[in-house]
């Protein structure tokens, strides 16, 4: 099938300026040349530490930032070269769920109003249609009618989210990025979040692209998962196969921090050293170079490119060549 959404060789370049004196110009590489296809109805994860790029990607997807080069293709068209006008019906197309959901909610409106603000900016429906479907969306997310009259700061995080994600659905989108939807909530509380999201997604045949930190908790709603590594897509596969058998050595530091419900089970641990190099200096050859416990020699002076192994995934790493 046709991919619902393309992105081709996205790019973010920010010139900042260096130096002791300002002087010197650079170029911090957020997003350097990232590619992936979602398809219709399916969830992809898109995984890494922070600073990896991650958000600004789902960002540019939105064009809430604006890309320094590359293509999104949603549904067969480049949305970099749309009309104000078309750009309008595919920003109802694609919404956005955000980390806190707190500082995405205006304290001073009603939780009504809220849900309701996307459809007034859409022209959907008259005053009493769009408040029965507030009432709707409220149930749908497991709240109820009456709470439209209240005010954010009344709910506990997981009902802010379940807000922010009756808004996002409340145009009746085709794609929803989710930016660490369940990031600040309590560990039962996200499975909770977490689970609502996949149901809403079978009813509605939502195709989601589900920004996290931690490998475990796109676990269970990712079909597919890439893994981004200052900038770049690292690994991407079919999350059985990247659970069950993660090849990019980052992959595998991510996966060995998560940690496993099975005491017995012995995983063999590698902790990551350091941080995250600035991506205004990204190490020369592979960017993981410094941080990786099997570097090889021509790590430092070539940087991998992505190959496809025979499983389908995607990889770029030296050890695979
Ligand atoms: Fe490690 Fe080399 Fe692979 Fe980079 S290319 S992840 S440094 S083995
Ligand atoms: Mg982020």
């Amino acid at each position: 099938s046709e991919p619902l959404l393309q992105v081709e060789n996205l790019k973010k370049y920010y010139p900042i300026n260096g130096g002791k004196f300002g002087s010197v110009s650079e170029t911090v590489r957020a997003v350097d040349g990232v590619s992936f296809t979602v398809n219709e109805g399916e969830t992809l994860g898109i995984v890494g530490e922070s600073g990896c790029g991650k958000s600004t990607t789902g960002r540019m997807i939105m064009r809430l930032i604006e890309p320094t080069e590359g293509k999104i293709i949603f549904q067969n068209r480049n949305i970099m070269e749309l009309t104000k006008r078309e750009m309008r019906k595919a920003r109802k197309d694609i919404q956005m769920i955000f980390q806190d959901p707190f500082a995405s909610l205006n304290p001073r409106h009603t939780v009504g109003h809220i849900i309701e603000e996307p459809m007034i900016v859409h022209h959907m429906g008259d005053k009493r249609q769009r408040q029965k479907r507030v009432e709707e969306l409220l149930e749908l997310v497991g709240l109820s009618s009456y709470h439209a009259k209240r005010y954010p700061h009344q709910f506990s995080g997981g009902q802010r989210q379940r807000i922010g994600i009756a808004r996002a659905l409340a145009v009746r989108p085709k794609v929803i990025i989710a930016d660490e939807p369940v990031s600040a909530l309590d560990v039962s509380v996200q499975s909770q979040v977490l689970n609502l999201l996949k149901d809403l997604q079978k009813k509605f045949n939502l195709t989601f692209i589900f920004i996290a930190h931690d490998l475990s908790v796109v676990r269970h709603i990712s079909d597919r998962v890439g893994v981004m590594y200052l900038g770049k897509v690292v690994e991407l596969s079919e999350s059985e196969n990247l659970y069950n058998d993660p090849k990019h050595p980052y992959t595998k530091a991510l996966l060995s921090a998560v940690p496993i419900p099975d005491p017995d089970i012995k995983t063999e641990r590698i902790i990551l050293e350091g941080d995250v190099p600035s991506p205004a200096h990204p190490p020369a050859g592979c960017a993981f170079h410094d941080r990786c416990p099997v570097a090889m020699d021509i790590c430092s002076i070539e940087q991998p490119h992505l190959k496809t192994l025979d499983d389908g995934r995607l990889v770029s790493c030296h050890l695979y060549n």
